[in-house]
């Protein structure tokens, strides 16, 4: 095969397994994502219940505060009680009592159902809680296997790099400039090889001649649709 050839075809794997390299590390990334999101979720929804609770708190609060004045009023009521001369002035009062036993107990009920709505918010809020702690141990552990993951990517991406930079330098530049300039338009596919005498940039068939000349491999040959740069791939690899 053309030196020049074999140099092309090992730039451009190269090339692809470096184009390859930043989809993968992102992929890791990904992964972690997910439970970072639910995990921020979760505290949303925690910090949500925790203003809920702190209403309920102050509502109740407000409640109790209602229900010491109404029971200081019926003391007053039991008072006035004593000074009753007329029985207009005693239904005015019974009236005025019944009134404040039936706040009483409303502030009662209301307290009830305020305790029991608090209850079950505190309960919500300990099982949000819960999932959080496991949530955050999971992104522990997932943290530690996308860490590295991307180590070892980093790693490969590090001996393509010498790989490539080493072919490099015992590269023909006009081969290289060629290359390149391909490469600007068919990216990751400037050399690419014949399946089939189809060209697998642009999947055009080619013709007898020029396939031929692939095969033989002793001339740099372009695709006359595309113009990539053609190899005919070794039959194990191809297999
Ligand atoms: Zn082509």
């Amino acid at each position: 095969m053309n030196k020049y050839l074999q140099d092309l075809i090992k730039l451009s794997k190269f090339d692809t397994a470096i184009s390859m390299f930043e989809p993968k590390i992102e992929n890791e990334k990904a992964k972690l994502a997910t439970f970072v999101e639910t995990a921020e979720e979760i505290k949303a929804s925690i910090n949500t219940l925790y203003l809920e609770v702190d209403d309920i708190k102050s509502k109740r609060t407000k409640n109790n505060i209602h229900l010491s004045e109404l029971k200081s009023k019926l003391e007053d009521i039991s008072k006035k009680n004593d000074n009753i001369h007329t029985e207009k002035e005693l239904k005015a009062l019974q009236l005025e009592e019944e009134i404040a036993k039936e706040q009483i107990s409303f502030a009662n009920e209301e307290i009830t159902r305020l305790d029991a709505l608090s209850e079950s918010k505190e309960e919500t809020l300990k099982d949000l809680q819960e999932k959080l702690t496991e949530e955050e141990e999971s992104i522990k552990d997932i943290q530690v296997a996308v860490d590295n993951s991307i180590e070892e990517i980093n790693k490969e991406r590090n001996v393509v790099y010498q790989e490539r930079s080493e072919l490099l330098e015992k590269f023909d530049n006009k081969i290289l400039t060629f290359y390149e300039k391909i490469k600007r338009w068919a990216k990751d596919s400037a050399v690419v090889p014949v399946k089939k005498q189809a060209c697998y940039g642009c999947y055009m068939k080619i013709n007898d001649k020029t396939y031929a000349e692939v095969i033989k491999s002793e001339e740099i040959v372009n695709c006359p649709h595309c113009g990539r740069i053609l190899y005919k791939e070794d039959e194990t690899e191809e297999a």
